[in-house]
């Protein structure tokens, strides 16, 4: 019986701790144009914590945009990765009193310290450590989860002196927020704090999306008449 709650609990610390290898098949087409395969397109993905303080601090960008001062009232990054993060540490560094282990100097590493140390443990304790562990394994899928659920989409921000493309729509919520001036629109707006109108936002996205096809394709009716001056009808 507790050789298999160990086997559960060494899938959790996987889980939670090792890399995946996600392969994606690809295909191409050969000189005849039939349908070949194609080496599969292969990524490596962190383990799940990792992949939680990823989100906890964006790093990417590097533009100036990403360089405004926060609010002292509001955290940065994504609260609630942080939060998961935060509550594994101090669930792990728990554990580690209790057994009397020196915690290692990665979370990874400590909850595999853990699992180590689990197998003489008996198997009450055992089912235990699972239960904890596998909350961490599912927080952790829910934050990845809504943290991509998290499209950024193309128009800018509508709130004056603003105007930044970081526009972040979580459909889930139907909330949305602006990275840059940290604005927020939701279902219910509540201007006295700062919430608008996600309807409005809404009307907002796809006037501009609208504008934004019509200059385009007149930008292109532009090009195309003038190509057709230069090297004449047959040509086009
Ligand atoms: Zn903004």
């Amino acid at each position: 019986m507790s050789t298999d709650i160990l086997a559960d609990l060494r899938d959790v610390v996987d889980a939670l701790t090792n890399p995946t290898q996600v392969r994606n098949p690809r295909h191409g087409r050969d000189a005849n144009g039939d349908r070949v395969k194609l080496p599969d397109h292969v990524v490596t993905l962190p383990g799940l914590i990792a992949q939680v303080a990823d989100i906890v601090w964006p790093t990417g960008g590097g533009d100036s945009e990403s360089a405004r001062p926060v609010p002292a009232s509001r955290l940065p990054g994504n609260p609630q990765a942080m939060a998961v993060h935060l509550d594994i540490w101090m669930g792990v560094a728990k554990w580690h009193m209790m057994w009397c282990l020196t915690t290692r100097d990665t979370v990874e590493s400590s909850i595999r310290q853990l699992l180590g140390r689990a197998a003489s443990e008996d198997s009450d304790t055992q089912e235990e450590l699972l239960v904890e562990m596998r909350r961490w394994q599912h927080r952790c899928e829910v934050v990845l989860k809504e943290a991509f659920n998290d499209p950024q989409v193309q128009s800018p921000c509508p709130v004056e002196g603003c105007g930044s493309r970081t526009l972040r729509i979580n459909v889930k919520k139907k909330t949305a927020r602006c990275t840059t001036c940290r604005a927020r629109w939701a279902e219910v707006p509540d201007p006295e704090r700062g919430i608008w109108s996600i309807v409005g936002l809404a009307d907002h996205i796809q006037t501009h999306e609208a504008q934004s096809r019509a200059a385009a394709s007149e930008a292109r009716a532009v090009e195309r008449e003038a190509k057709e001056r230069r090297y004449g009808r047959s040509a086009a």
